[in-house]
């Protein structure tokens, strides 16, 4: 197992796994689930060389566990980081992601103005009133990006690599060498794209965060989120999560790594759901306009054709009904159409097995002002699809009975 593989369909399978236990003739298929919080050695020694960072080893479960280092491993592995953390969730990732960046630098972020609506939230409720200032930027536009670096001197830069909800691609490679000459770090939020699409490290970014609530663990039971970097980031990420103590529980990275066996076969099913879908809905009447990556008129297709594998443009379909315009009149428009489906779940979530539909106003971006969310494109008759593994026959049916009801 320690040989390596360059299919990220092998490593799904293999990397962290069947770690031979010191003493024990057997080797368990799957990594056990290690609920002990502490753990001793039988020589006092050994637990003070563990402790001082010179032998590898657990001592206390927030600090690490044998569940989540085997993880941990894997994620390094699918991500081509040197290591990872599991966290309790993605925002908890993005966070510790955050302090870890600016642990060193000007406490400034330079920020996508297309962000998950929590993410801004976090940035400019939560960060902004401990001293650490945010600025945004249309990262879509490199030169914007270079005078925001140019006047705000930002300690990190933090985008995501498919936008949520209008699917917005920025050119991360280009933006990587831009942080990089300014001696900022480059966060990356990759949940949209998975380590299948695109992976952030490779383009020279310095963290990728997962939320690995979404396709990773895929199936809508397990919160949880990762930050996956370079080995000269990795010792300060692990104190501060010592310290801060958000790891995530080893029930649920236990679960992640079960789902992620699979998660290169589900994304790639879902990816070409997608593709038909998206299609398909541009073509109907009640449709006012679709988002989708694989458009060729998407607005950022060059950047699409360098950072993405080929023929894979996400399971995140995203469009507007014709004829709903704005405020109440739209919401009760859209909850009709939400209430008339039948097999393709009304939930707030993404990335799972099965199709789910979310209302960005109603639900990701709900704590942004309607003023706000109309600066960033994100319309009352917006719905986002997330696209499952069902057949794609049966998605696209339940969708044309609805958008007709
Ligand atoms: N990043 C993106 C792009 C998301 O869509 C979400 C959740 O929807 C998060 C981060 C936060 O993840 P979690 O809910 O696991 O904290």
């Amino acid at each position: 197992m320690e040989k390596k593989v360059n299919s990220i369909h092998t490593r799904a399978v293999h990397a962290g796994d069947r770690k031979p236990t010191s003493g024990s003739r057997f080797i368990p298929v799957t990594t056990p689930i290690y609920t002990a919080t502490t753990y001793f050695y039988q020589d006092a020694a050994d637990l003070e060389r563990v402790f001082s960072g010179e032998m590898p080893g657990p001592n206390y479960s927030r600090h690490g566990n044998p569940t989540n280092e085997a993880l941990e491993e894997l994620l390094a592995s699918l991500e081509s980081g040197a290591g990872a953390l599991a966290c309790s969730s993605g925002m908890a990732a993005l966070h510790l992601a955050i302090f870890t960046a600016l642990a060193d630098r000007n406490k400034v972020i330079l920020a996508a103005s297309a962000l998950y609506g929590a993410t801004i939230n976090m940035l400019t409720k939560v960060l902004e009133p401990f001293g650490i200032e945010t600025v945004f930027a249309d990262f879509c536009d490199e030169a914007a990006v270079a005078r925001a670096i140019a006047e705000h001197k930002p300690g990190a830069l933090l985008m995501e690599t498919i936008s949520n909800p209008l699917l917005r691609v920025a050119p991360l490679d280009r933006i990587a060498a831009l942080a990089r000459d300014a001696g900022a770090q480059l966060i990356v939020d990759s949940t949209f794209s998975t380590p299948l699409i695109t992976r952030p490290l490779e383009f020279g970014a310095d963290y990728t965060v997962q939320s690995l609530t979404k396709y990773l663990s895929g199936h809508g039971d397990v919160l949880g989120g990762a930050v996956i970097t370079n080995e000269a980031n990795l010792e300060q990420l692990r104190m501060l999560s010592r310290s801060l103590g958000p790891l995530l529980g080893p029930f649920e990275a236990y679960l992640t790594m079960r789902g992620i066996k699979s998660f290169p076969v589900r994304m790639e099913r879902q990816c070409s759901n997608a593709c038909r879908i998206a299609s398909w809905l541009a073509t109907h009447p009640a449709v006012e306009r679709v988002y989708f990556p694989a458009d060729p008129q998407h607005p950022d297709a060059a950047s699409i054709k360098r950072l993405f594998a080929p023929n894979l443009f996400g399971a995140i379909v995203s469009f507007e009904v014709k004829g709903s315009f704005a405020g109440e009149s739209a919401q009760a428009a859209i909850f009709r159409l939400m209430n008339a489906l039948r097999l393709i779940i009304p939930a707030t979530s993404l990335g799972d097995v099965q199709s789910m539909i979310s209302y960005s106003a109603m639900s990701s971006h709900r704590e942004l002002s309607p003023k706000h969310r109309e600066r960033l494109g994100i319309r009352d008759n917006l719905l986002r699809v997330s696209v499952g593994i069902e057949s794609v026959e049966d998605i696209i049916a339940d969708l044309d009975q609805a958008l007709g009801a």
